[in-house]
């Protein structure tokens, strides 16, 4: 793909936009930027993109903008049926996502995780098992460094390992990771995506353009993506926590192992006790980084050591603090309600359960049995608070907190010894906060703030 002297426009201007757009530049192409907060709201962008030369187009999309380029590229941010960009679409122009475009230009394999829920620690999981293996690799996309940052430093003997998400797989057209793992697909983004069935079509897109010389790893508990198999153009292996797989990963007795094919026996792993995170979601998490990181050719000791050295990634389940007896655990990235469910099935009960934030069309009924089961008390925060008291009401005590710190310290009191406070809101953070880690940073601020009050215990 030739860049040199095309016109490119890239639309929304957050991480992986700039990234692009200082890509596209570096390699000869004329960019222009169109981004629908004001000039004042990218004070901050504007300079070093005038300094390169790009081209800034702030306030709204102008649809002249859109029509005079060779190439569009969208930001993961950016919706796809956005009219300016369905019109553009409907005229012929090429308009595909930094993960595309990443794809279109980085060497070596690529192993790419999707779901709804996982993705990170799957991802950093995997990043580290092929580092303990020696090889070359890069760690990026939803994850933190954007794809198209990546490409310069890739080679033909890279592993890059890529979180993706439904909403970068929307704008994929020949992506095609050597190793595609799907974790769950579970509700989440409805306001976006609307309909399930269309954020369920979103994430099977990573392996839309596969072959057969290509691998697919599947959740086989998960009656979703077991679905995404007669569709696969690629081998498909499979994980599964709950039974006997014919070619992937699975637990036999006390044991995480891999199968290579239906008539290979189980390759023994890891020992499930040696598996350093909380909750049985974990145990899918290492299960399928085993089985993708196995079909890459790395040894299971390799796999074994750099489990066991695994730490939770921040916000995801981590354990912050033991005050009085009581332990605090942030879980600022449960940020629907499968994530939520998955922290509360994480302890056996006594839990005090912070709730609330902003709703993303959710069903917070849902966890019913485990808040009966499990739950002491639920505090709610934030903009869904309301919604989610209506939806709760009657399976357990429920207590309007408001702010998370009315709810951190309301919880605190409420909480004796034995028993947890725990923050897995089921919702986004962006009606109280910049984003979930500034959650979870302000959670653990409060929570530490308290240590004052009683002999503690730090993580
Ligand atoms: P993602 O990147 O997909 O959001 P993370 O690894 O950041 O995934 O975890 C997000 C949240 O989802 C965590 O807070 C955790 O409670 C929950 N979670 C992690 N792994 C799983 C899983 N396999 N299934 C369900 N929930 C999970």
């Amino acid at each position: 793909m030739e860049l040199k002297g095309k016109k490119t426009l890239v639309v929304g201007i957050g991480k992986s936009g700039l990234a692009t757009a200082f890509f596209l530049r570096r390699r000869g192409a004329d960019v222009t930027v169109s981004d629908q907060r004001s000039a004042a709201a990218l004070a901050k962008e504007i300079p070093s993109l005038m300094e390169a030369g790009i081209a800034v187009e702030a306030g709204s999309h102008g649809l002249l903008t859109f029509r005079r380029q060779d190439l569009i590229v969208v930001s993961p941010g950016v919706p796809f049926d956005t009219p300016e960009l369905v019109q553009v679409r409907s005229f012929g122009l090429p308009v595909i996502g930094e993960l595309e475009l990443a794809s279109r230009f980085l060497q070596g394999k690529v192993l790419a995780i999707t779901g709804s829920n996982g993705k990170t620690t799957t991802t950093a999981l995997c990043g580290e098992i092929f580092q303990a293996a020696g090889l070359q690799t890069l760690v990026g996309g939803n994850i933190g460094t954007p794809v198209i940052d990546l490409v310069d430093r890739s080679g033909p003997d890279t592993w890059a390992v890529l979180e993706v998400s439904s909403f970068q797989l929307e704008t994929t057209v020949n992506f095609h990771p050597r190793i595609a793992v799907i974790l769950n697909i579970t509700p989440d983004h409805l306001d976006r995506h609307g309909a399930f069935a269309n954020y369920a079509a979103m994430k099977e897109r990573i392996f839309a353009a596969q072959g057969p010389d290509d691998f697919l790893v599947l959740n086989g508990d998960d009656p979703v993506v077991q679905q995404a198999a007669s569709r696969a153009h690629s081998r498909v292996f499979w994980f599964s926590r709950s039974k006997i797989v014919r070619q992937g990963a699975c637990i036999f007795g006390e044991t995480l192992a891999f199968r290579a094919s239906e008539n290979a026996s189980l390759e023994p792993i890891l020992p499930l006790n040696a598996i350093p995170l909380k909750g049985k979601h974990n145990v899918e998490n290492v299960l399928a980084a085993a089985c993708a990181t196995r079909l890459a050719g790395i040894p299971a000791e390799a796999i074994a050591a750099a489990v066991a050295s695994f730490h939770a990634v921040e916000h995801r389940l981590e354990f912050v603090v033991n005050i009085q007896g009581v332990e605090y655990y942030n879980d600022s990235k449960a940020t629907n309600v499968d994530a939520a469910a998955k922290a509360i099935e994480a302890f056996p009960g006594g839990i005090h359960l912070i709730l609330g934030g902003k709703d993303k069309n959710s069903d917070y009924a849902q966890l019913e049995p485990l808040l009966k089961e499990r739950v002491k008390a639920v505090y709610t925060i934030g903009a869904a608070a309301e919604k989610i008291e209506g939806q709760i009401r009657g399976f357990v005590p429920v207590v309007s907190a408001g702010t998370l710190e009315q709810a951190v310290n309301l919880a605190a009191e409420a909480a004796a010894t034995g028993e947890i406070v725990l923050l897995a809101p089921a919702c986004s953070s962006f009606d109280q906060f910049e984003n979930y880690e500034h959650r979870g940073r302000a959670f653990k601020e409060l929570v530490l703030a308290r240590r004052g009050k009683g002999v503690w215990q730090n993580a």
